[in-house]
């Protein structure tokens, strides 16, 4: 079967591997039917997704059909359509027991350390994979579930709730999922980039506001968001260097900074950044079991999955479609690889 490897950093392509088997009875074997490129399997092309090995099989944002099922699986049936979620945890360690399985000191994510979805058929533990309805959700859109978990779990981890106001920094697909959930929330939601096709469409997405920081000042722009006060949260969906500082100035006192970049770069900041203010700097990775919720929104109507997806290509063309969302990220939203085209 084929499936998309990056063997080093610059290196990817689309190779024949063999097919998985299931390998005990609580697996089931799924035919993939699409994936979507994430910025960290282009972090992992780049070399710069420092929690990475390789070689690998990429691509942690995939759902299909269930093709086979272990002895043991109940509730799942061949012919379901179900959306993967990509944690694997330990389940003893301190995290694990106390429901944080997504940090689990041994965590391993599908496609960054271990064989990924971007493959035609692949195994995965049955309590992994997550029924959708594909009446209510289309199959083709099942991979965008992974991407709202991300948003969902950094707004669940910011305590992001009505009336909030947010500072989202950063309208790539991730910043893009937390805008729509956090405008869900009935949070209210200032967007910034630097590019303005993504504030564009975060304004789409229920952004109130948005800045281009290239073109206006931040600090200003908060300012005149929050009446002067700092913003309550802010989320760094930027992950540069200089976004983590910058989040921490830009929060208000008594607020709340989530931070959710890989990157292994030192920024620099002062102790009293975090204690003048008594900001709570909050950590998000990965999903918590958030699928469930995410599937539930969808089928509500609140999410957009349709504008997030911005490319389609068929796996043939894998190579061209990471060239265009590493290349063009201000065309880009979401490219997603159909598998069975
Ligand atoms: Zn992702
Ligand atoms: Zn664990």
């Amino acid at each position: 079967m084929k499936a998309i490897r990056i063997d080093k950093p610059g290196d990817i392509g689309l190779v024949e591997v063999e097919k998985p088997k299931i390998a005990n009875s609580r697996e089931i074997l799924i035919r993939v039917v699409c994936g979507s490129i994430c910025g960290s399997d282009l972090g992992i092309f780049k070399g710069t997704n420092s929690v990475a090995t390789y070689p690998i099989v990429i691509g942690h944002e995939f759902g299909g059909v269930v093709e086979e099922i272990g002895s043991e699986v109940t509730g799942i049936r061949p012919g379901d359509l179900v959306a993967v979620d990509p944690v694997r945890s330990c389940g003893h360690c301190y995290a694990c027991r106390h429901g944080r399985q997504n940090v689990c000191a041994g965590v391993k994510c599908v496609g960054v350390h271990m064989p990924g979805g971007f493959s035609e058929f692949v195994t995965v533990p049955a309590e992994r994979a997550n029924k959708v309805d594909p009446e209510r959700i289309s199959p083709e859109l099942v991979c965008l579930i992974e991407p709202y978990s991300i948003g969902v779990q950094v707004n669940t981890r910011g305590r992001i709730a009505k009336g909030d106001l947010v500072l989202v920094m950063g309208c790539g697909p991730a910043g893009l999922c937390i805008i729509q959930d956090a405008r869900a929330r009935g949070a209210v939601v200032l967007a910034s980039d630097i590019i303005d096709a993504r504030l564009e469409a975060a304004l789409k997405m229920g952004a109130a506001a948005a800045v281009n920081v290239k073109k206006e000042d931040i600090r200003k722009a908060a300012a005149d968001f929050s009446r002067g006060e700092g913003m309550p949260v802010v989320v760094d969906a930027a992950c540069t260097v200089d976004s983590f500082p910058l989040a921490l100035d830009l929060a208000s006192p008594g607020g709340r900074a989530v931070i959710m970049g890989l990157g292994a770069a030192v920024s620099q900041v002062p102790a009293v950044a975090v204690t003048r203010k008594e900001l709570d700097v909050i950590g998000s990775r990965l999903n918590n079991h958030r699928f469930e919720e995410v599937i539930a929104g969808m089928e509500r109507g609140i999410y957009a999955p349709e504008f997030l997806r911005s490319h389609v290509f068929p796996l043939a063309e894998a190579v061209k479609a990471f060239d265009l969302a590493l290349n063009h990220p201000e065309e880009v939203r979401k490219v997603v690889l159909k598998f069975d085209a």
